[in-house]
């Protein structure tokens, strides 16, 4: 039986920044990935004479050289800047509400999205530097948390940050209902609530006020080849380090010793291979009713794990174009077209199979000119279906369902746009929840983890993560993680686990 110090389930962001971790603090660590190829969702796929990106529409918290982002400051940490190109996005959004007649590009910058503001309201930029001003407080204050370790000083928070522990148990739709603005400037900044997939009822206004900050303050990139440079920097830096990935290696179990803690994991052939440190890279719903015995798991695990909401499940529709984004009139990288900028009525159509025409959208010609042949575009567009309704979609009846769907989000991108796609697709690939529930193996199909939730948000989780931990030996990461979903905060909750393990590892005297 082969032994490690460090096993990792699953060579997603998280499991992949994690090994790193373990790696360079000079402990021995396998990865196990149960595809021939890293990343997760971090990927790439091939149709034709097209390579398609598999998920990434943009990448918040790279900045720049000269202005590092946090995640670009964990990379070089990690010793993988150096071997991916990125390509800085120069808009933040294209937003299209048809019910209010919204059609506007949104720039990144502070200054520059203000004053785009002042064109859909006289005071827009007041309301907007006003906004901004909150977000820099809420940021002050996560970051003084963080420092303080948990046992904050009260009286610092009072003085410094008074605006943060007003809003501090906030939805969304309170603190804008309590801010007051002009509806269209509150319309605006909603216009990111799908990349948290939760309305304003759940949705935490401190996180979601953050991503706000972070995307307009430090703008978004992409990998120039597409995410799945990111996954190869990664399965490169882990063989530098002398690690080890196994790929088609699938984990059927965690194996634990008479006092309950990890002593193993067992592959879908039967290997076994001896360690005391797990980090899995897969939703806990599968580690603790499949992965781990059931007389290993202690109900409390199973009751908070069940007690989380599933986030989006993910619909997306990959084209490949026979037209050229000037021919089809496309001048944008980043879409949302929505129906309503009332995202607690859009996440309610999203609940249901007919009818979800809600989409964040991507041309990434707009970012990459030099990512298809020419006089061809590149265009995906993702949606999300907020309950499980397909389970309620027969076998016979797959192909059918998805080819509606999709034909349905096709033209309410061409009626939204004014474009014409149909008639110029020469490669067309359709991933259903079903797709990313085989793929990654999350249940139901969810891309985006557990949903942020008043109970269940971003501080909840980080404030909590100690509690989270059920099976001594174990940690998850990724991005059903305490930082939640999405490639920075997979990547940074894979990284954190990481450290964590080599803690518990100190007190175990290893
Ligand atoms: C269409 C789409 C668009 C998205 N757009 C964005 C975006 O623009 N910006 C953004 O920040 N985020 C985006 N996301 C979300 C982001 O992709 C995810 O949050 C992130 O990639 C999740 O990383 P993870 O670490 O949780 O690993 P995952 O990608 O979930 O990978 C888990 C890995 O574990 C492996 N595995 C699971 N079980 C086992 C087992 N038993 N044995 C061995 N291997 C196992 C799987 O095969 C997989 O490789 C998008 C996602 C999708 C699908």
């Amino acid at each position: 039986m082969k032994k490690y110090d460090v096993v990792v389930i699953g060579a997603g962001n998280g499991g992949l920044a994690a090994a790193v971790k373990i790696l360079s603090a000079g402990k021995s660590c396998l990865v196990l990935e149960k595809h021939n190829i890293p990343g997760g969702f971090a990927t790439s796929f091939v149709r034709g004479r097209f390579e398609f990106e598999a998920s990434l529409h943009e990448f918040n918290g790279i900045g720049t050289v000269e202005n590092p982002g946090s995640t670009r400051q964990l990379f070089d940490e990690l010793g993988v800047s150096d071997k991916i190109e990125w390509i800085q996005l120069h808009d933040a959004y294209h937003l299209i509400s048809l019910e209010e007649g919204y059609d506007f590009t949104m720039p990144f910058g502070v200054d520059e999205f203000a004053r785009a503001n002042d064109k859909l309201h006289p005071e827009g930029s007041k309301y907007i530097y006003h906004f901004f001003e909150l977000c820099k407080q809420i940021r002050g204050a996560m970051n003084y948390l963080s420092e303080s370790k948990g046992k904050p000083d009260p009286q610092v928070l009072m003085e410094k940050y008074p605006d943060y522990l007003r809003c501090g148990s906030y939805t969304t739709k309170e603190a804008f209902d309590a801010l007051g603005y002009p509806q269209v400037i509150v319309d605006n900044l909603n216009a990111y609530w799908c990349y948290l997939g939760a309305d304003g009822n759940n949705l935490s206004f401190l996180h979601y006020a953050n991503m706000i900050y972070s995307y307009i303050s430090g703008g978004a990139a992409i990998p120039k080849y597409r995410s799945h440079e990111l996954s190869l920097a990664f399965e490169t830096r882990i063989h530098e380090l002398g690690g080890d990935i196994w790929f088609n290696s699938e984990v059927v179990k965690i194996l634990t010793d008479e006092n309950k803690h990890v002593c193993g994991v067992m592959l879908s052939d039967g290997t076994k291979i001896e360690t005391r440190h797990v980090i899995a890279n897969c939703s806990p719903h599968n580690v603790y009713s499949k992965l781990l015995d059931e007389d290993a798991v202690p109900e409390r695990a199973l009751k908070l794990t069940n007690s989380r909401k599933l986030a989006g499940r993910g619909f997306t529709i990959f084209l490949a174009l026979n037209k050229s984004p000037e021919e089809l009139g496309l001048k944008d990288h980043n879409y949302f077209v929505y129906d309503s900028s009332d995202n607690i009525k859009q996440y309610q159509s999203m609940k249901n199979l007919k009818g979800n025409v809600g989409q964040a959208t991507v041309c990434l010609n707009n970012a990459d000119p030099d990512c298809s042949p020419k006089g061809t575009t590149l265009l995906y567009m993702t949606t999300l279906f907020t309950d499980d309704v397909w389970k309620d979609v027969k076998e016979e009846e797959y192909y059918k369902v998805k080819n509606e769907i999709a034909n349905g989000l096709i033209e309410r991108f061409e009626m939204a746009t004014k474009t014409h796609i149909k008639e110029y697709i020469e490669e067309i690939a359709i991933a259903t929840p079903q797709t990313y529930a085989r793929y990654c193996g999350h249940p139901q199909g969810v891309i985006y983890g557990y949903e942020s939730t008043p109970r269940d948000g971003l501080l909840n989780r980080i404030q909590a993560v100690e509690e989270d931990r059920f099976v001594p030996g174990l940690r998850i990461g990724g991005g059903f993680g305490e930082r939640l979903l999405g490639f920075p905060s997979s990547y940074k909750s894979g990284a954190n686990e990481a450290n964590r393990t080599l803690k518990d590892m100190a007190k175990e005297g290893e």
